[in-house]
C-alpha cells in the first residue's frame, strides 16, 4: 500500500553526533510543516533514514508540496509498505507495485535489495536475481538493465517490506535549527526575502526587523512587509517581526545631516537598531538583501560604510547576484509577486537627488556627530515603541 514517504538528507556535516541533531531538527521541521495539512502524520527516524507515514484524510500532493517547503530534504520518495512474511509473499508485493506504479510502461530496469532483517532467508543478491526475474516473467515491456536501468526498484526488507522506485527532489540546504539564528532586515523589496531565505536554507533561524515610516509610508506598505515575513516563513518557521517606527529618526538626520548623505546615515542607524535587537533575541548575525553596486548605497564603499556602523557579523548572501538571478529565486520560491506591489519604502522618500555613491566613514561619521544629544532618545524610543509581530 503507498502511505509513506522516506526522506531523503544530505550527508554533509551529519557525521558522528551531529547526525541525531540534524535528524531530530529535521523530524521537527518536517512535523512543523505537515501541522498546516490535512492528513494524520507521523514522521519516524530509524538508522539513517527518516519515514513520513500518512493516514486519514491526506492528499498526495499537497503532502509533496509541504515536504518540499522544508530545507534538509534532498529527495522525497514515495514507498508502497508490505507486511511481508516470505519469500513467495514479497514476489507478490513486488508484482503488486509494479503493476500499480508502471503496468504499460516501456522501460528498462533493476532491482536493488537492501536486507535489514537478516532473519529474512537468502542473500540480497539471490533476493534481488528472484525478484527481477518475476517482474521480467510478468511485464513483457520491461526489461533488465544492470547498467543504466530508466527504473531502480529498491526493496528494503525491514520488519515491513518497503518498495519504492521514485524520487521527487527536495529543497536541499539543513534543517532550520540546526545552525542557530539570525535577524534579517526585512523591507518590502525583492531582495531581503530572497536573503532570509538563502540563509535559512542553511539551517539558520531567523528574527526580522523592519523599518516604516508613517505618516510617509502607509499600513498598507507594513501589511505587504508582514506578507513577505509570512511567505519566508512558510520555509523558514516561526519569526518574531520587529516593527521600528523609524520617522522621527528620518526626520531628525533629514534635517541635520548633508541630503546626499542620507542614506547612508539612515541605513547605519537601522544597522544599529537591528543588532539591538538581535543581541537582544541572542541572534549570531544581522542578514540584509544588499548586492555590490546595485544602487548608490550598495557601492564597496558604501557597504564599509554601513558595516562599520555594527560589531556583529553581517551576511550578505546575494552580494554577488545579479537582479535577474535575484528574481528568479524569489519567483521559485512564491515571494516576487508581493514584493513587486507598489507601496512605498521608506528609503525612497527621503532620498537625494544625487546620493554620495563614495563615502568616506570618517566624514559621514563628522556628520552623523551633529546628531548627538538629540538622536539617543529618538532611538530609546524607536525601540520602545517597537511593535512585535509573531509569524
Ligand atoms: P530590497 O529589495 O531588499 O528592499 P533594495 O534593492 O531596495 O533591497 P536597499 O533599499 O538599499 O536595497 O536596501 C538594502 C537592504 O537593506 C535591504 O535588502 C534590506 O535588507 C535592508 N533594508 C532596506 N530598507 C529597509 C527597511 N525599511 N526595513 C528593514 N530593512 C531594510
Ligand atoms: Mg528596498
Amino acid at each position: 500500500m503507498f502511505d509513506t514517504y522516506l526522506i531523503k538528507y544530505g550527508e554533509i556535516g551529519i557525521k558522528g553526533k551531529n547526525r541525531h541533531v540534524f535528524e531530530d531538527a529535521l523530524a521537527k521541521q518536517i512535523r512543523l510543516a505537515l501541522e498546516k495539512i490535512s492528513g494524520e502524520f507521523t514522521v519516524r527516524h530509524e538508522r539513517g533514514r527518516v519515514y513520513v507515514h500518512c493516514a486519514g484524510s491526506w492528499d498526495e500532493s499537497e503532502t509533496v508540496t509541504a515536504l518540499q517547503h522544508v530545507f534538509g530534504i534532498v529527495g522525497i520518495c514515495p514507498v508502497h509498505t508490505y507486511e511481508t512474511a516470505d519469500m513467495d509473499a514479497l514476489k507478490r508485493d513486488m508484482l503488486d507495485y509494479v503493476e500499480q506504479e508502471y503496468a504499460g510502461t516501456k522501460a528498462t530496469y533493476k532491482v536493488k535489495v537492501r536486507r535489514v532483517d537478516k532473519e529474512f532467508p537468502g542473500t540480497s543478491m539471490e533476493i534481488a536475481a528472484d525478484l527481477g526475474e518475476a517482474v521480467l516473467n510478468r511485464f513483457p515491456d520491461l526489461t533488465v538493465d544492470v547498467h543504466n536501468p530508466d527504473i531502480l526498484f529498491d526493496v528494503e526488507i525491514r520488519d515491513t517490506v518497503y518498495i519504492y522506485s521514485k524520487i521527487i527532489p527536495g529543497l536541499g540546504g539543513m534543517p532550520v535549527g540546526t545552525n542557530g539564528s539570525a535577524m534579517l532586515c526585512l523591507s518590502g523589496g525583492i531582495d531581503s526575502p530572497v536573503a532570509g531565505w538563502m540563509i535559512a536554507k542553511r539551517g539558520v533561524s531567523l528574527d526580522a526587523v523592519y523599518f516604516h515610516a508613517p505618516p510617509y509610508t502607509s499600513e498598507r506598505a507594513k501589511e505587504k512587509v508582514v506578507d513577505l515575513a509570512r511567505a519566508v516563513s512558510k520555509y523558514a518557521g516561526p519569526i518574531r517581526l520587529h516593527i521600528v517606527n523609524f520617522t522621527d529618526i528620518q526626520l531628525a538626520i533629514y534635517d541635520t545631516c548633508p541630503h546626499e548623505e542620507l542614506t547612508i546615515i539612515m541605513r547605519r542607524y537601522m544597522m544599529r537598531i537591528a543588532e539591538h535587537f538581535a543581541e537582544k533575541r541572542g541572534n549570531l548575525g544581522i542578514v540584509t538583501g544588499e548586492s555590490i553596486g546595485q544602487v548608490a548605497s550598495q557601492t564597496m564603499q558604501s557597504l564599509l560604510t554601513t558595516n562599520a556602523a555594527v560589531s556583529m557579523p553581517v551576511y550578505r548572501p546575494l552580494i554577488g547576484f545579479d537582479k535577474n538571478e535575484i528574481v528568479e529565486i524569489a519567483e521559485k520560491i512564491g515571494t516576487y509577486e508581493t514584493s513587486i506591489l507598489p507601496y512605498e519604502d521608506c528609503c525612497t522618500i527621503f532620498v537625494a537627488k544625487h546620493p554620495v555613491t563614495k563615502p568616506i566613514l570618517s566624514i559621514i561619521e563628522r556628520s552623523e556627530a551633529k546628531l548627538k544629544g538629540k538622536i539617543e532618545e529618538l532611538v530609546d524610543e524607536a525601540v520602545r515603541t517597537t511593535e512585535i509581530v509573531r509569524i
